[in-house]
C-alpha cells in the first residue's frame, strides 16, 4: 500500500506542521487512494483553530468557518482544512447542537460515519486506523464508526450513505450497520428533501443493479417515496435497477430510468416532492413522456413520423430517449437509423430551425398576438411533412396559403 499525495496537500499539512500543529489527509482521499482510485478532492483536518489556519496561508476563504472550515487556495485549487472538532449532542437526526474543536485526532475520527471515512494519512505519522477501516475496505464492507443505531439517530442521513457507499464502491452492509438502516430507516423523514435527493442520486448514478436492490431490500425505498410508488414488488423493482444501471451516468436519465414504470403525474409528484432542479426535472419528466407515447408508424419511403416524433420530444432528448428506450424494453430501437438519416440531412425538426420567425410574419402584416404561435405550428407541420419547404420565400408563399384557409 502506497499513499501518494500531491505536491499542494504535501504542502498545506508541512507548513501547519511547521507552525506547530498537526495535520492530516483525511477521509474519503484516504479511502479512495488506498482503493488506487485518483481522489476527486482532498480534505485536510488539523490540530489548528481556524484563525490559526489563516495564518499560515496567504489565500484562504471562509467557507464554513463556523463547522472549522477554512478552504486554502493553492495554485487556483481550493483545499478544505478542517480543525479537529467533536460534534456536539445532536438536537435532532440531523443538526448537532453545536461543535467544539479539540486537540485530539481520535475524536474527530470518531465523528465521522463509517471506519473507511475513518482514516487519516500524513507523510509524518503514516496511515492513522483506529476503527480498521484497512480491513474493512479490504472486505469490501461499509461499517458505521461505533454503535450503528446510535450513529444513525445523530444522524439519519448516514443510512442513505450506507447504501450509497455499498453501490458506489460495490461493497456489502455489515450486518449489524444493515440491521440499523432497516430499523431506523424511518427517521429520514428527518432529513431535508434536498440532501436524501443527492445520496439517493449519487446512488443511481453508480450503483449496479445488484447494489440498487438495497434500497429495496433495506427498505429504505418505502420510507422516502410515496404510497402508491412503494406497493412495487420484488421482481417490477429489480426491472427498475436493471434500467437504471443500464443507461449513461446523467442524473435526468438515470431519474427517467427510475420512474419509468410510473406515469408522468406520479413521477412529477415525486420530484417535486424531493425539490428537484428544474433542469433534472424537466429533463427526467420529458424522458418519461416520451416513453409513453406512441412511436412512429413509419416506412422507408416517408420519414415524416419519425420527425414529427422527434419533433415532439425534443432533438435535444432523443438519444437519451433511444437509450432508455432499448434499456427498458432490451430491445433495439426500431428507428435508429432513421433518426441518424435525419441527422445527416440536417432536416429541419424544431421550430428554431425554421427560417422564417415571428417576426417575418409581422412584417407580412400579421399582427402579434398567440395567432403567431399558432401560425408557425402550422408552418412547422408542413416542414416536418417536408423539408424542402424550409426556404424564406416558400414559407411565406404557405403562411399566404394558410390565411387563406383561415
Ligand atoms: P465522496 O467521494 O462522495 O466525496 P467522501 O467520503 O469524501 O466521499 P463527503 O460527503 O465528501 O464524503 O464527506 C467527507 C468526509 O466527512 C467523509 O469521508 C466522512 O469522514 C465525513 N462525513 C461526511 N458526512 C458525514 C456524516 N453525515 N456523518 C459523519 N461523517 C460524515
Ligand atoms: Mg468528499
Amino acid at each position: 500500500m502506497q499513499i501518494t499525495i500531491p505536491g499542494d496537500v504535501l504542502t498545506i499539512i508541512e507548513k501547519l506542521e511547521e507552525a506547530g500543529h498537526s495535520a492530516y489527509m483525511v477521509g474519503g482521499c484516504v479511502r479512495d487512494a488506498l482503493m488506487g482510485i485518483t481522489p476527486h478532492d482532498y480534505d485536510i483536518t488539523t490540530s489548528a483553530k481556524p484563525e490559526e489556519i489563516k495564518k499560515v496561508f496567504k489565500k484562504t476563504i471562509d467557507t464554513g468557518i463556523q463547522h472549522g472550515t477554512v478552504t486554502v487556495i493553492m495554485h487556483g485549487v481550493g483545499y478544505e482544512v478542517t480543525t479537529f472538532r467533536i460534534d456536539g449532542e445532536y438536537k435532532d437526526s440531523r443538526h448537532p447542537k453545536n461543535v467544539s474543536y479539540t486537540d485530539n485526532l481520535a475524536k474527530d475520527l470518531e465523528r465521522r460515519d463509517f471506519t473507511i471515512n475513518a482514516m487519516a494519512y500524513s507523510k509524518k505519522s503514516g496511515l492513522i486506523d483506529i476503527f480498521n477501516g484497512k480491513e474493512d475496505l479490504e472486505r469490501k464492507t461499509v461499517r458505521a464508526v461505533g454503535d450503528p443505531y446510535e450513529r444513525f439517530k445523530e444522524d439519519a442521513l448516514r443510512i442513505l450513505r450506507a447504501i450509497r457507499f455499498a453501490a458506489q464502491l460495490n461493497f456489502t452492509l455489515d450486518e449489524k450497520t444493515k440491521e440499523a438502516v432497516v430499523d431506523l430507516r424511518k427517521s429520514l423523514n428527518n432529513i431535508s428533501r434536498e440532501r436524501v435527493r443527492a445520496e439517493l442520486e449519487k446512488t443511481l448514478l453508480t450503483g449496479s443493479q445488484e447494489k440498487l436492490m438495497l434500497l429495496f431490500d433495506t427498505n429504505v425505498y418505502d420510507s422516502i417515496f410515496t404510497k402508491d410508488l412503494v406497493e412495487i414488488n420484488n421482481s417490477d423493482f429489480e426491472k427498475v435497477c436493471k434500467t437504471v444501471a443500464k443507461v449513461s451516468k446523467v442524473p435526468y436519465l438515470k431519474w427517467a430510468a427510475f420512474f419509468s414504470d410510473c406515469d408522468e403525474k406520479t413521477a412529477q409528484g415525486e420530484f417535486n416532492a424531493l425539490k428537484f432542479d428544474n433542469k433534472t426535472k424537466h429533463g427526467a419528466l420529458t424522458l418519461i413522456s416520451a416513453l409513453k407515447k406512441a412511436l412512429p408508424d413509419a416506412n422507408d419511403m416517408n420519414y415524416y413520423p419519425v420527425r414529427k416524433h422527434i419533433h415532439d420530444v425534443g432533438l435535444i432528448y432523443y438519444p437519451d430517449f433511444i437509450e432508455l428506450y432499448e434499456a427498458v424494453y432490451e430491445k433495439e430501437f426500431p428507428y435508429k437509423e432513421a433518426f441518424e438519416k435525419i441527422k445527416k440531412n440536417n432536416d429541419p425538426l424544431m421550430i428554431s430551425d425554421l427560417a422564417l420567425t415571428g417576426k417575418d410574419l409581422i412584417n407580412e402584416g400579421e399582427t402579434p398576438g398567440p395567432n403567431i404561435g399558432k401560425i408557425i405550428d402550422a408552418l412547422m407541420e408542413k416542414v416536418l411533412k417536408n423539408p424542402s419547404l424550409n426556404e424564406k420565400e416558400k414559407l411565406i408563399n404557405e403562411y399566404k396559403k394558410i390565411k387563406k384557409e383561415m
